[in-house]
């Protein structure tokens, strides 16, 4: 295949948008599959989490191929809604390009314009599908002016609607100036090019003016051609709106109704016209592994050697799967490659493509491609593989701390070893779900984004590995860190052959901004212990950090620094455990009398109707919720607010009840704030 042929795309869409309704029609016109799905369900929060599983996308298949025109479309799974944090983190990561579908009802949602805010970030061009146009009270110009309101973008648009609600009836392309429609007995396949009927025609002809204007504007060598013509050639058009929306400068606009076939097709023509491909994006930065000051540019080249990123973990019946980004080079069957993070080789066995619910098996791959990879030991959701003499690490994709936890044990007590395993399971495939062991109690703890997310851990438990658990009351993840800095040093000693070893270690702990705590080997120092003795450190002491701090919550926001280690006898290094269990020690005369407890706070936007915004807003103060912006756009307000997430449980719930389902909202965690003393006396004293 040739590389410029590739496009690697996600759907993102606020819950009921209709993007599954869409990616249906996609897998049907691209023959992926032979049958189209139907969406019958309802809209609550249950019945899209089973949808999403049933459809197998998100679960079996990170990223689908179809073909399309001599192109191929690599479908990367976007979930629609914010408890699925890495979901999205790991998409945006490795998607070149995004199609917004945007329902012409509600116009951009919240969900979207925060996933649009990330895409943004990291400079993903996009394109707008206006959906549901079919619907009563679906309306265009109202849906483009929300994406302006709320994203600040130049919209170029490409194709208008004929009619609206029920009166629906086609679509004009302003590029061929002609009018297209489908048909339901042909499910959609079949597309009727018509001439555009005469009261449309003047409306049609202006729209096509502005978008030459737009686009002569954004390219320098169009704008004499307009000037003179007063319009461009398609061609030229075409190629113009490519550059600017490559450049993040245009966002071309479609619409149709997925649920009625309209307007699908000429997506799938947009995304090959207008979205990157792999070579179109600028070269992945990485560094060299261990040293992160040395860049290393990897460039999308299928004759450069092999490089890749692994962003997501799966396990299905067959096994463990590991889903790969090719960002150089080839990847061929028999090949070894090397995890830079390990710095192990390993052998690839077999390549797979996954497409909605199979697997194919491959010789080989190319740069820009998505592939499966199975058998991956000892590898994790962002880790780098690449060939022998390319040393490079990319960046380790990002995720959000849990932030919410609860217990789980099994139903039956003879199921702890399978549930233990299950869970172990879990948590390398989503790296924003953590298993922790209560020390108080000795439970298990689950912890995790959110409590849908949390529900879908246990569902899986049950359903994909069929162990029955009892979860109790979802509690906030609390944290703890040190007040400013301090330091300490503790004793360690057991009998030793003869006589006895001791093993004293220094440690300075010092509160820091970043929510992950670090541990660090103090450089004069490091030389002095044995390479191994070193790396094992560095390894084992995450289990410390997890274990947790004076109160039995892990330990965030901190910094500590390993100053001294001395043992006797001299000849005889430490086993890592001494050393970790006088660390520990020291570690615990650090935080006594010195421990901060942290809450998780989250960003909130909420979306909802005027007449119900006034019980919203008090519903919202009396959570303790600091509201930071209102703004008021046709009829809705916009709400920006930040609270503790204590008084966020089912918050969901809640809004539904006062806005008669009307409301909407997202959450993103902001990191922690500290506990005031009187609360933290009452989650101690509450056993929270
Ligand atoms: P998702 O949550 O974004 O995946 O949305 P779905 O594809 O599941 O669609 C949500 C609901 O909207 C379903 O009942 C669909 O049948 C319906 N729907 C999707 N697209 C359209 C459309 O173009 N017109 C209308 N009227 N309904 C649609």
């Amino acid at each position: 295949m040739v590389k410029e042929a590739l496009r690697n795309v996600g759907i993102v869409a606020h819950i009921d948008a209709g993007k599954t309704t869409v990616t249906e029609r996609i897998l049907f016109y691209t023959g992926v599959e032979r049958r189209m799905g139907e969406v019958h369900t309802g809209n609550t929060v249950m019945d899209w989490m089973e949808e999403e599983r049933e459809r197998g996308i998100t679960i079996t298949a990170a990223a689908t191929r179809c073909p399309w025109k001599s192109h191929l479309i690599q479908l990367i799974d976007t979930p629609g809604h914010v408890d699925f944090t890495a979901e999205v983190s790991r998409s945006l990561r490795v998607l070149d390009g995004a199609v917004v579908v945007i329902c012409a009802v509600a116009g951009i949602q919240a969900q979207t314009e925060t996933v649009l805010r990330q895409a943004r970030e990291n400079q993903v061009p996009w394109l707008a599908f206006i959906n549901k146009l079919d619907r009563q009270g679906g309306d265009f110009n109202v849906a483009l002016d929300s994406i302006k309101k709320r994203i600040a973008t130049q919209l170029a648009v490409t194709q208008l609607p004929i009619g609206a609600g029920s009166e629906f009836a086609g679509i004009i392309d302003l590029v061929a100036m002609k009018v297209l429609s489908w048909d339901e007995e042909s499910k959609g396949s079949k597309i009727k090019s018509s001439a555009i009927p005469d009261d449309y025609l003047a409306s049609a002809q202006a729209a096509r003016a502005d978008l030459c204007a737009l686009i002569a504007e954004h390219n320098e060598g169009l704008l004499e051609a307009f000037i003179e013509h007063d319009d461009l050639e398609n061609k030229e058009l075409l190629k113009g709106l490519r550059n600017s929306t490559l450049a993040g400068e245009l966002v071309p606009v479609l619409c149709g109704s997925a649920l009625r076939f309209y307007g699908v097709q000429p997506l799938l023509d947009a995304i090959v016209d207008f979205l990157p491909a792999p070579e179109d994006c600028s070269p992945v930065v990485g560094h060299v592994p261990g040293k992160p000051n040395e860049v290393v540019e990897v460039n999308a080249l299928p004759d450069q050697l092999f490089s890749a990123l692994v962003f997501k973990l799966a396990h299905d019946q067959h096994g463990g799967l590991g889903y790969l980004r090719i960002y150089s080079g080839q990847l061929n069957e028999g090949d070894s490659l090397i995890n830079s993070r390990t710095g192990k080789k390993l052998r690839v066995h077999q390549i797979l493509h996954m497409h909605a619910d199979h697997r194919e098996q491959v010789k080989s791959a190319t740069v820009g491609e998505i592939v499966a990879l199975q058998g991956l030991k000892d590898t994790v959701t962002g880790d780098t593989l690449h060939a022998q003499g390319l040393d490079v690490a990319f960046e380790p994709i990002e995720f959000d701390e849990p932030v919410i936890r609860q217990t789980i044990e099994p139903n039956n007590l003879a199921d702890r070893d399978k549930l233990d395993h299950a869970m172990d399971m879990l948590v390398r495939e989503d790296p924003t779900l953590r298993v922790l062991v209560d020390q108080e109690t000795g439970q298990s703890v689950i912890a995790g984004m959110g409590e849908l997310h949390l529900e879908v851990a246990r569902h899986r438990l049950e359903r994909d590995f069929r162990v029955e658990v009892r979860a109790g009351r979802p509690l906030v993840a609390y944290r703890e860190t040190v007040r400013g800095a301090a330091s300490a040093s503790a004793k360690l000693e057991r009998p030793f052959g003869d006589g006895r070893q001791v093993v004293s270690v220094e440690l300075a702990v010092q509160a820091s901004s970043k929510a992950k705590p670090s541990i660090s080997i103090e450089q004069d120092f490091a030389a002095e212990l044995g390479g191994q003795l070193r790396q094992a450190i560095s390894h084992e002491a995450q289990s410390l950090l997890l274990g947790g701090g004076e109160f039995g919550y892990p330990l965030a926001q901190l910094s500590i620094s390993l100053k001294s280690v001395e043992y006797s006898p001299m000849t005889d290094e430490p086993s890592v455990e001494m050393l970790l269990g006088a660390a520990s020690k020291a570690l615990d005369f650090v935080l006594r009398d010195n421990t901060q407890l942290l809450e998780p706070l989250m960003g909130l936007k909420v979306e909802v109707p005027e007449e119900y915004s006034a019980g919203v807003l008090g519903d919202l103060s009396a959570r303790g919720a600091i509201v930071e912006n209102i703004e008021v756009v046709d009829g809705k307000r916009f709400v920006e607010a930040s609270s503790p997430l204590d008084g966020l449980f089912s918050y969901s719930t809640k809004l539904r009840s006062m806005t008669k389902g009307h409301g909407v909202f997202s959450l993103t965690p902001r990191g922690y704030i500290e506990v005031s003393a009187q609360r933290f006396d009452e989650i101690i004293d509450g056993g929270a």
